[in-house]
């Protein structure tokens, strides 16, 4: 088959742009992926027990965009589910993002005190940076904030991300709120849930076009090189004439070049245990005392029935990008010498007119699915359609 175009990766931003080109544009696509499954690390499977868990960490659809999730519905249908965290502070959960529920909680002599303070000095169902708290005058809102920085907030960052808060972008640090509300659920967003038979099952629908073919366990080096130098890409050294979308790291892409760009990885144990429940709640965050941040059950998300239950811990970790058997690149750094290192591959990636990088590891950026769906779905409409190639 002769491709029209090739997409490396076949994470979200990969499968959305191969379901577009097949079906929107009526091209022939050449989708490959270096690890023996589809899905990126949005990958869910039925496990040894006949659980399904999602490989790579607990993954939550939401999103407040119509359109996608219009889009992501004609190969799935959802059931409805509203994400909910507690957090372990000492011997009690309380929820989180830290709300008017977990001031009761964890400041009960003082909590009606606390609250009058804050909803005089704050909207309701506001979300409050913790560290704008912490500026305030009023003692009993410094008081607050400054129990949530010591409980909350504090050894999570620094076990998250193996840094002090104060060497982490603000914009890490401007996302821990407390939530000015007695609403549990982790997100607001008016579309939540999750694809009803799997994430690998939605993507395999999305996928199932003649114009796409699949590659696995296939590393792109093996069948691409690149002439820095042309600018061009060669497919079993013939030169591809086609487009390339790489949802790859950039800094692998450009041979490491600069210097890798620095990730944060995630290591992810499974347990399963001979019992209908093991926590009682879907995520139980681990702001303290642990080497693992949180704890998911994946029953919760999946409503799955079984006598049976699975559930997953999260480690962080250095990335290193020399032993990529060790560990996956989870999280990029968000700091500013990092940006500026991106920025540089950035500019070396603008002139690769044919080549386009899309994604959480081609941008070097968190994004959410929805995101990523929203962006490829821009892509096709704005730079490839009504384009002859
Ligand atoms: C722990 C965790 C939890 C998350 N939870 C949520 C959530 O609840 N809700 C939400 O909306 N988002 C969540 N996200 C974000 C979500 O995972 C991303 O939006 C999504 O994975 C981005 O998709 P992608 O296709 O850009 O990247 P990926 O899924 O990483 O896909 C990239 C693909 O490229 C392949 N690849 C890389 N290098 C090569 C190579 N050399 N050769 C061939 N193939 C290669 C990889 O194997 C991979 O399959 C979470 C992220 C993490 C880390």
């Amino acid at each position: 088959m002769a491709y029209d175009f090739i997409i490396v990766g076949a994470g979200i931003a990969g499968i959305t742009m191969a379901e577009q080109i097949a079906n929107m544009l009526n091209k022939k696509v050449l989708l490959i992926d270096k690890r023996d499954h589809i899905g990126g690390n949005c990958h869910d499977y039925y496990n040894d027990d006949g659980i399904l868990v999602h490989k790579y960490g607990p993954h939550i659809f939401h999103t407040n965009s119509t359109r996608v999730y219009n889009y992501l519905s004609l190969y799935t249908t959802w059931i409805s589910y509203n994400h909910k965290v507690l957090g372990k502070i000492g011997d009690i959960l309380v929820p989180i993002p830290f709300n008017l529920i977990s001031i009761d909680k964890c400041l009960p002599d003082i909590s009606n005190h606390v609250k009058s303070a804050i909803l005089d000095e704050y909207e309701v169902n506001q979300k409050v940076p913790i560290l704008e708290m912490k500026k305030s005058d009023n003692p009993s809102i410094a008081k607050l904030a400054h129990y949530v920085y010591e409980n909350v907030f504090l050894h999570y960052t620094e076990k998250m991300w193996g840094l002090k808060p104060e060497q982490l972008d603000e914009s890490v640090t401007a996302r821990v709120p407390v939530h000015i509300s007695y609403d549990c659920r982790y997100f607001q967003d008016t579309y939540q849930g999750i694809p009803r038979d799997g994430y690998t099952k939605m993507f395999a629908n999305m996928l199932s076009n003649h114009n796409i073919n699949i590659l696995l366990n296939k590393d792109y080096h093996e069948i691409l090189s690149i002439d820095y130098e042309e600018k061009k890409v060669y497919l079993y050294d013939e030169e591809f004439t086609g487009e390339v979308i790489f949802t790859g790291m950039i800094d692998e892409f450009f041979d490491y070049r600069y210097g890798p760009l620095p990730y944060r990885a995630m290591v992810f144990m499974d347990e399963t245990s001979d019992k209908e429940r093991f926590q009682e709640n879907a995520t139980i965050n681990y702001p303290n005392d642990y080497h693992f941040t949180r704890i998911t059950e994946y029953k919760y998300l999946t409503g799955q029935v079984s006598d049976k239950t699975t559930v997953q811990f999260e480690f962080p970790e250095q990335y290193d990008y020399r032993d990529k058997d060790a560990n996956i690149p989870s999280y990029p750094i968000p700091q500013k010498k990092n940006e500026e290192l991106y920025n540089r591959y950035k500019l070396l990636a603008d002139e690769f007119e044919h080549v386009t990088f899309l994604g959480r590891l081609a941008e070097y950026k968190y994004m959410n699915m929805d995101v990523v769906v929203e962006k490829a779905l821009n892509l096709i409409s704005d730079k490839f359609m009504g384009e002859e190639f």
